[in-house]
């Protein structure tokens, strides 16, 4: 169940973030996928650990992007627990599209 003012929590190596590769190994941009590989140290829900602010996403062609949105409320060690719709930046550059499925934090 969702509740008003939550959205699903961004989990390690579950939440995928989907965007574009702008590395100029590439001849152009490239749509990209990828996966949340760093979180917050003890923190987990639905058997993954919490992705936060600064958390690593990988895409599938091994460039990475940073977590830079997260919760304005949830906070672990100092850092905004992230959300789905979490932007993240980098290289590969984009938007986290999946969650935890029994896990909300407050937006
Ligand atoms: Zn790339």
């Amino acid at each position: 169940m969702l509740f008003a003012g939550t959205l699903n929590t961004a989990l390690v190596m579950i939440s995928i973030g989907t965007g574009t590769c702008t590395d100029s190994s590439h001849e152009d941009p490239i749509p990209m996928s990828g996966i949340i590989i760093t979180g917050m140290s003890g923190m987990s829900a639905d058997s993954g650990a919490i992705a936060g602010m600064l958390s690593i996403v990988l895409g599938n062609c091994g460039h990475v992007g940073i977590i830079v949105t997260g919760s304005s409320s949830v906070t672990g060690g100092g850092l905004a627990r992230a959300l789905i719709g979490a932007q993240f930046t980098g290289a590969f550059t984009g938007i986290i599209v999946t969650g935890a499925t029994t896990q909300f934090t407050a937006i």
